[in-house]
């Protein structure tokens, strides 16, 4: 580590304690942008990054609701406004009992790497709650919702900040979220993203994040004249990344064989087809049941439950090609990379945002296999929700193929970026800093120009 990034990294520590999935997300970026630094001095000298970590603004605020039982609840809301360099604040709001400060800013440092390289005009942000919406009724999510955004409508609109989905948020939640912004502001305006197709909403947008991780995957087997045709897949995450995920690698005739939720993961050697995926939407989206029922109805299949004390996750301990991430930061730690590559694995592909720790990803960029980081490889998420702004501007819907076109040109240029980027600094193959710094040179440049502000 350059004296550089050590001692940007003491200042981040000190100024921010207890806040490690932050540290971690400025470190990876810090190494990469080193190598721009000592060819562009002016950028270092412009203390364009010491700004960059440095959010914007930072709201939190007191989330009381009251549930049908009529008990009186308090959570905690957050939006963290990181920069707005290039556009408007973007970027999803996560609903989690593990929400605090240091992983929605962590997040938000990501996002704007990742708008950023989507090239579309969004600065970067995320937000959420520390709710946790699993096994709550209808009602409660609603009261919930509505009480969240009786502080956020504040400072969110159109212009400014335009939130959307993350962990735990999805189309139910972004509903009631949009009916209490429209309420309080009294305008129907595009505020939110992921909306429903009928007010506002994107086709293919519940699609996007997985869909874009698989045909960043396919980019980055095309450099080795090979395609997803007949690889074995493992997924985690059982939710809107990982479901999308798994429809378009079997559209691409691949072969998914595991799937999980935080309980457990089932691990299907005959492989998760269609017919089986339609049982895990309706299982996930409709019931809101456990993946462990999976192998109550698909008997060959097995179900293990995880451990969180285990120090591997025996999700990742299975022959395959290809991985791709769908649930959470750090699911792979350094002995699960370790498993990856034991059993073959050469393709990493995170739908999930920092989903590898630190000795993880430097095991991957050390064997050089093809490992497309987050803040690349799940860029299409936030790549159509701009897409779904452009068109609430012009009030007119594209068709699902234009869209899914569309999406698919944004990961193929995200792709070739990355691939630019690392040539263009000397570490060919290496997606992390291609994604970084292709990711950091838009915003530090739209920052010279805005001077100090
Ligand atoms: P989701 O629909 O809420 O699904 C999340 C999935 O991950 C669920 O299966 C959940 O299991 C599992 N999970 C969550 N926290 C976990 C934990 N601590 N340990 C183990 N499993 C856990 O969320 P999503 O939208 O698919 O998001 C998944 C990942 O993709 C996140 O990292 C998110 O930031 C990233 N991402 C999402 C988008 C998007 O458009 N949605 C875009 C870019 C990146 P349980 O049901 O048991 O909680």
């Amino acid at each position: 580590m350059s004296s550089y990034v050590s001692d940007l990294l003491a200042e981040v520590k000190a100024k921010n304690p207890a806040e490690p999935e932050f540290h971690q997300a400025v470190e990876e970026v810090a190494e990469s942008l080193s190598l721009v630094f000592e060819k562009h001095p002016e950028y270092r000298a412009a203390k364009v990054l010491e700004r960059i970590i440095e959010p914007e603004r930072v709201i939190t605020f007191r989330v009381p609701w009251v549930d049908e039982q009529g008990e009186i609840n308090i959570n905690r809301g957050f939006r963290i406004e990181m920069n707005s360099a290039i556009g408007p604040y973007k970027g999803g709001l996560r609903f989690h009992p593990s929400v605090n400060l240091g992983i929605l800013k962590f997040l938000a440092f990501e996002q704007v790497f990742k708008n950023s390289l989507t090239t579309l005009p969004m600065g970067g942000g995320k937000g959420g709650s520390d709710f946790d919406p699993k096994g709550k009724s209808d009602l409660k999510i609603m009261r919930f919702c509505q009480a969240f955004m009786g502080e956020l409508f504040r400072h969110i609109g159109p212009n400014t900040d335009v939130p959307a989905g993350d962990i735990g948020v999805g189309g139910r939640e972004i509903g009631y979220l949009f009916g209490q912004y429209k309420k309080l502001r009294n305008e129907f305006t595009g505020v939110l993203t992921g909306k429903g197709l009928n007010w506002g909403g994107s086709l293919i947008r519940p699609e996007a994040t997985g869909y874009g991780a698989v045909y960043f995957a396919a980019e980055m087997l095309s450099t080795r004249n090979e395609t997803l045709e007949g690889k074995v897949c493992l997924v985690s995450g059982s939710g809107n990344v990982a479901q999308y995920t798994v429809e378009k690698i079997l559209s691409l005739g691949g072969k998914v064989v595991t799937l999980s939720d935080s309980n457990g993961y089932i691990y299907d050697e005959e492989g998760i087809d269609t017919e089986k995926l339609h049982f895990v939407m309706e299982l996930k989206n409709v019931r809101r049941g456990r993946m462990k029922e999976y192998v109550a109805k698909y008997k060959n299949a097995v179900y293990t439950e995880i451990n969180p004390k285990d120090d591997f996750n025996p999700l990742w301990n299975h022959k395959a090609q290809c991985a791709f991430p769908s649930a959470t930061q750090n699911e792979i730690n350094g002995k699960d990379a370790q498993n990856l590559l034991k059993n073959g694995v050469y393709v990493v592909s995170e739908g999930a945002n920092m989903p590898t720790t630190l000795d993880g990803v430097k095991l991957f960029l050390d064997k050089k296999i093809l490992y497309g980081p987050g803040k690349a490889a799940n860029a299409g998420g936030v790549a159509v929700s701009g897409l779904e702004m452009t068109q609430n501007s012009m009030r007119l819907p594209w068709t699902r193929e234009e869209v899914d076109e569309r999406l698919r040109m944004i990961m193929k240029d995200i792709h070739q970026t990355c691939v630019t980027m690392a040539d263009r600094f000397g570490t060919p193959g290496n997606y992390v800093n291609g994604a970084n710094i292709g990711g950091f040179l838009k915003v530090a440049d739209a920052m010279m120009d805005q001077g100090v502000v």
